[in-house]
Formats: C-alpha cells, structure tokens, sequence
C-alpha cells in the first residue's frame, strides 16, 4: 500500500505525464494516455487548476510518496514506466 509520506515535488509533474489517466480531465474527456502532458499543465509544469472547483477527483486521490516519487524526478519517472507497463494489459 502506498501512503502519503512526502509533499508533491514543485514543477515535477512526472505523474502528470507519464502514467495513462483513464477517466475525464478537464480539456481531455477521454482521459490521455501515458506519455502525454495532460494540456492542464502550464509551461512551469505545474497544474493550472489545482485547488479549483474542476481540479479532477483523480488527480486529488492521487496522493505522492517517497515509494512512488524517489528523490529526483527522474526516480518518480522509472516508477511510474514501470508501474504502467505492469498494469497495461498486453494486446
Ligand atoms: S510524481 Fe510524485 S512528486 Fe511528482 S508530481 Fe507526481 S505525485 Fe508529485
Ligand atoms: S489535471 Fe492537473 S494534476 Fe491532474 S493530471 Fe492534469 S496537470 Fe496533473
């Protein structure tokens, strides 16, 4: 189980791309695949609508932790490819 140990790293947003989101965000009502910026995201990497009446009840269940982020934004990124590749059925 992974449990909220850290605070979301700022301007990281490496969940916000590289893991599949299959339910509606606002601006993209099919949800995105991994590997896509979700268009919710500014220049700066960080989320436009966080904290808004839109901000998306996925993304606020989506809770950071050291398990899943590491330290570096390039750890977040190797666990969540990975992650996706256990968790996307083979076709
Ligand atoms: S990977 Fe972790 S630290 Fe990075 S944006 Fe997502 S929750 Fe925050
Ligand atoms: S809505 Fe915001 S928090 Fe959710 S995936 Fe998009 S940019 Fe990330």
């Amino acid at each position: 189980m992974i449990t909220m140990d850290m605070e979301c790293r700022p301007g990281c947003a490496v969940c916000c791309i590289y893991i599949s989101i299959s339910s509606a965000l606002p601006g993209m009502p099919e949800g995105k695949p991994a590997g896509v910026r979700c268009v919710n995201l500014n220049n700066s990497n960080r989320c436009l609508i966080y904290g808004s009446p839109i901000y998306p009840a996925v993304c606020k269940n989506f809770t950071p932790s050291k398990q899943m982020c590491g330290s570096s934004d390039e750890e977040a990124m190797k666990y969540l490819q990975k992650l996706e590749e256990y968790t996307t059925p083979s076709r």
